[in-house]
């Protein structure tokens, strides 16, 4: 029986066991993924006794993704790029890797969200609003998917700025007062940071430069049609919610640790919809 979890502190809220239940059902594997807080002290000793624990590896999220970052014995090249490590497994030898598969997770949803060529026949110019975790990885998935420009804007600047070193000859920082401008060059506008997501603050930005072309993106998934995708669908513009990208992240962890690559079918989407809005309702 093949083992793996989802570490974090708090970690109730998380949808990971259900994404990962839905395909160990669908594929009839007898495995588990289960839910463990750990709080943050307690994080490097969980590491090393997960060999004797038995499992396969498992997913990593807040507070402990840098930590994974500094103390997996391996990185994959794209883990190294964005410091951070949300996917942890075994090799062969018994050595266990981090990966981080945010960014994959983000373009896959984005290309089947809105055709794999869309991105390509807008410009290759995209606007980031905020400049986190979550911005660190999409800039990087952005870049692989080779968009020639994108311009960051985040309420502490310096962070954005800390992103343009990951491309310089791609990657900007800009003044949120600059937005009018960028936007109205821009392919795709992403908002990763937590505004709009409930009880987070407003995202108070006026689509009205975009063009008629561009799409609109937030990675924010409760709610799932947050006011920055109803005003851009107001505005007749492509609008991609936060959820698939939650979705498409889990994706090569189950791969790695049940030996099948699962699919994002509308089953799986619509039976975490129905948890999003459920009784248990939030982030
Ligand atoms: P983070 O590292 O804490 O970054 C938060 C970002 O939001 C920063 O850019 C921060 O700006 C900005 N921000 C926060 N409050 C703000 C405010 N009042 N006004 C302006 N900017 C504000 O968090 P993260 O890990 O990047 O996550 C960001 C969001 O993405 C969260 O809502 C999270 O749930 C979501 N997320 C979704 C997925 C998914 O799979 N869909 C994956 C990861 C994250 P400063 O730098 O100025 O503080």
């Amino acid at each position: 029986m093949t083992k793996a979890f989802v570490v974090g502190h708090p970690i109730a809220h998380s949808r990971s066991p259900l994404i990962h239940g839905h395909w160990l059902a669908a594929h009839g594997i007898a495995g588990t993924y289960e839910r463990i807080d750990v709080a943050p002290e307690a994080f490097a000793e969980f590491l090393k006794t997960l060999r004797e624990k038995g499992f396969a590896g498992g997913n990593v999220t807040i507070p402990h993704k840098e930590a994974a970052f500094a103390r997996v014995d391996e990185l994959t090249p794209r883990a190294k790029t964005i410091g951070a490590v949300n996917t942890v497994f075994f090799d062969a030898d018994g050595r266990l890797w981090g990966d981080n598969t945010d960014a994959p997770g983000f373009i896959a949803h984005l290309d089947q969200s809105l055709g794999a060529d869309r991105l390509d026949r807008t410009g290759g110019t995209a606007v980031v609003l905020g400049a986190g975790g979550a911005a660190r990885a999409i800039v990087v998935g952005l870049l692989e998917r080779g968009l020639t420009r994108i311009q960051v804007a985040n309420r502490t600047r310096a962070r954005a700025e800390a992103l343009v070193a990951l491309d310089p000859q791609r990657v900007a920082a800009l003044d949120w007062a600059d937005l009018p401008t960028a936007l109205s060059g821009a392919g795709l506008l992403v908002n990763t940071t937590s505004l709009g997501m409930a009880g987070h603050g407003v995202l108070d930005l006026d689509l009205t430069p975009l063009p008629a072309s561009a799409s609109v993106a937030d990675i924010v998934y409760a709610p799932l049609e947050t006011p920055l995708l109803a005003t851009a669908r107001a505005r007749g513009l492509a609008a991609v919610d936060g959820l698939g990208m939650l979705l498409h992240q889990a994706v090569p962890g189950f791969e790695r640790w049940f030996g099948v690559r699962p699919a994002v079918t509308p089953a799986l989407r619509d039976r975490i919809v129905a948890d999003l809005v459920g009784p248990r309702a939030g982030p």
